[in-house]
C-alpha cells in the first residue's frame, strides 16, 4: 500500500516558521513534499517552498478562531487522511488538531505540556539553535543542519519587485537594511533612528503595515538616503530586499530569521531574550549586540510588551556606537 502523505504543524510566530524548514526539507527527503498547516501571515512564506506540498492556513485569532474553525479545519485534515503529523509547535492546540483529525502518528517533543496526545515523543535538546533543535522530529541521526537548510524559497517575482521598488527609490548596492519593529514592545530597540543617522549607506527600512509608523521616523532620520519599505511589500518580497542587502540591523523577531533564510549576514539587538534561549543567529552567520551582565536578562520567552522593572535596562543602555562597531566587524560592514 501506498504511504499517505505528512502534514507538519506549525502555528507558532513567524520567525519559528522559518526555523522550521530545515526540518521541512528533511522531512521531504524521506516521504515527499508535506502538508503544512501555518498561519495566514506565514503562508505565503511556504507557498515557494520545495519541500512543500501543500499550505493550509489556519488563521486560530481570526476567521477560524473558536470550535467552528476548529471543527472545519479537522474535518479537513481528517479527509486527507495523512500518515503522520509532525508536530514542532508544544501547543495543546496543535496536537489535538492532528488527534481529532483521527491522524495515526503524531510526532512531538516529550517536553510539551500536551505530549500524552503524541504517539511518539522524542527529547528535545534545550542547547542548540532552533532550527537544529527541531530535526530529531525527523527521526533519529540527523546529520547537523547546514546554513542552506534554513531557505526563504524566494521566486523570479519576488527579486524582480525587490529590484523595482529599489530602483524607483534611487537606492543602489551596496545598502543596509534595519528592521526597527518587533511585536512584543520590550524587544526593540530604541536606536534605530541614530544608527541610520550615523551610516554612510543607503538604507532601507522593513517591516510590516504595522511597523509603517516607527519605520517612517527611522527613515526620516536620513531624508533622501533612507527610505522605508514596510508594509508595501510582501513577506517575500521584503526578503529579496535582505537579500540584496549588505547585511541586516534587526531586533530578536522574524526578520533575523528572514536573513538567515537568504543568506544575509545580520547584527542582531538583544534585549530582554538572549540567543542563548537558541533563537540567534546561526553561527557564523551575524553579530550580537547585548547588555551582558544584566541580572534579569532573559525574563521571558518572547520578550514582554512593558517592562516588568519599569527601566528597560537592556535595551535603553545599548549605546549605537556598540551596534555601529558590530556592523563594522561584518564583512563589508564599514559603517
Ligand atoms: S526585566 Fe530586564 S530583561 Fe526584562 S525588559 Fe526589563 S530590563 Fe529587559
Amino acid at each position: 500500500m501506498r504511504p499517505g502523505p505528512v502534514l507538519v504543524i506549525q502555528t507558532a510566530f513567524l520567525g519559528d516558521v522559518v526555523l522550521t524548514t530545515p526540518l521541512l526539507t528533511r522531512l521531504a527527503a524521506r516521504h515527499g513534499p508535506v502538508d503544512v498547516v501555518t498561519a495566514p501571515t506565514a503562508a505565503e512564506l511556504l507557498e515557494s517552498h520545495p519541500a512543500v506540498r501543500r499550505v493550509i492556513a489556519y488563521d486560530k485569532r481570526g476567521a477560524d478562531r473558536g470550535l467552528a474553525g476548529f471543527r472545519r479545519l479537522t474535518e479537513r485534515l481528517a479527509a486527507e487522511r495523512y500518515d503522520a503529523a509532525y508536530l514542532p509547535h508544544r501547543s495543546w492546540r496543535s496536537a489535538a488538531l492532528a488527534l481529532c483529525a483521527h491522524i495515526p502518528e503524531r510526532i512531538g517533543f516529550d517536553d510539551s505540556p500536551a505530549a500524552l496526545l503524541y504517539s511518539r515523543r522524542v527529547p528535545r535538546s534545550r542547547a542548540g539553535h532552533e532550527s537544529a533543535r527541531l530535526l530529531p522530529l525527523a527521526g533519529p541521526a540527523q546529520p547537523a543542519a547546514t546554513d542552506a537548510d534554513m531557505q526563504v524559497a524566494l521566486t523570479e517575482g519576488d527579486r524582480a519587485a525587490a529590484d523595482a521598488w529599489l530602483n524607483g527609490h534611487g537606492i543602489s548596492e551596496p545598502f543596509v537594511a534595519v528592521a526597527p519593529g518587533s511585536i512584543w514592545g520590550t524587544k526593540r530597540w530604541p536606536g534605530y533612528a541614530e544608527l541610520v543617522a550615523n551610516l554612510a549607506q543607503p538604507v532601507v527600512v522593513l517591516g510590516s503595515a504595522a511597523d509603517a509608523p516607527l519605520a517612517a521616523d527611522v527613515a526620516a532620520a536620513a531624508p533622501g538616503r533612507a527610505h522605508s519599505a514596510a508594509g508595501a511589500m510582501t513577506l517575500r518580497e521584503s526578503a529579496a530586499l535582505i537579500e540584496r542587502a549588505q547585511l541586516l540591523v534587526t531586533n530578536d523577531s522574524a526578520p533575523l530569521h528572514l536573513a538567515g533564510g537568504v543568506g544575509t549576514p545580520v547584527v542582531a539587538v538583544f534585549g530582554p531574550t538572549t540567543p542563548a534561549q537558541g533563537f540567534g543567529p546561526r553561527p557564523g552567520r551575524g553579530v550580537v549586540v547585548q547588555r551582558s551582565g544584566l541580572w534579569c536578562r532573559p525574563c521571558s520567552p518572547h520578550g514582554p510588551q512593558h517592562c516588568p522593572l519599569g527601566h528597560h535596562a537592556c535595551m535603553q543602555q545599548i549605546p549605537v556606537a556598540r551596534v555601529l562597531e558590530a556592523i563594522r566587524a561584518l564583512p563589508g560592514g564599514q559603517g
